[in-house]
């Protein structure tokens, strides 16, 4: 397997790449519309070629490199079916797993940052993994206060879909504000502040309702272009 962790600073974005290392086939997971040269770059070096492009969310913070990696590379823009996003090649549910190569890809339907977000299982032998948008995040998670968003149903998502695999199973979030990169289920469960430890559901509600975040800077452009795969309207 080929793997890369890569980084957006704007919206302290990570966007991930894999690909099976016999068939040269690769995915890339949330790119971002700012890195997509780079992205094709790293394609390149590596001699893969793009199958998919696929998003956990609608993101509220920055636009996808979906529609223009499509452009140059003729991959197909995989999006959450409950996203209601046009333009998209491959409709992603849960139980229809995407295939790379030889590696797959399980979509987990775990709603709550937003109502269409799904995580992505890498089941490779010896490489478990978990892609978990803002779903999950190192000592945290996404907002649950725009998009259909709701605290009570992200607790249910991440505790029944995700701390149920196994405890070795790694962590790549979607986002980490202070330079974190993978974390583990194991970690999350223990020391996760807001999910982890025991909390209830009424103690991260509570916590959610309590945090006053300002609105999302990027949502009215963001929003409007991913739920076209990434094209800005200019009208
Ligand atoms: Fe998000």
């Amino acid at each position: 397997m080929i793997f890369r962790q890569l980084f957006e600073p704007q919206s302290s974005a990570y966007t991930y790449l894999v690909a099976c290392e016999q068939t040269r086939e690769a995915a890339l997971i949330d790119p971002v519309l700012e890195t997509v040269d780079r992205d094709l770059a790293l394609l390149n070096d590596l001699g893969l070629t793009l199958k998919y492009t696929i998003e956990t969310h609608i993101h509220a913070d920055h636009v996808t490199g979906a529609d223009r990696l499509r452009d140059k590379t003729g991959s197909k823009a995989a999006l959450p079916e409950k996203s209601g996003a046009r333009q998209v090649d491959v409709a992603v549910r849960e139980a229809e797993p995407l295939h790379v190569g030889r590696l797959v890809l399980e979509p987990l339907y775990t709603p709550g940052h937003t109502d269409d977000h799904h995580c992505y299982m890498l089941t490779h032998p010896g490489a478990e993994r978990v892609f978990t948008g803002d779903a999950l995040m190192i000592d945290g998670c996404g907002r649950t206060d725009f998009q259909n968003g709701d605290a009570a149903t992200l607790y249910r998502s991440v505790h029944e879909k995700l701390f149920a695999l196994p405890d070795d199973t790694l962590v790549f979030p979607g986002h980490d504000y202070q330079g974190r990169r993978v974390s583990s289920i194991g970690q999350e469960k223990v020391r996760n502040p807001r999910l982890g430890g025991g909390k209830t559901v009424d103690e991260f509600v509570a916590i959610m309702a309590a945090l006053n975040l300002p609105r999302p800077k990027m949502i009215d452009v963001a929003v409007p272009a991913n739920r076209e795969c990434g094209e800005i309207q200019t009208a």
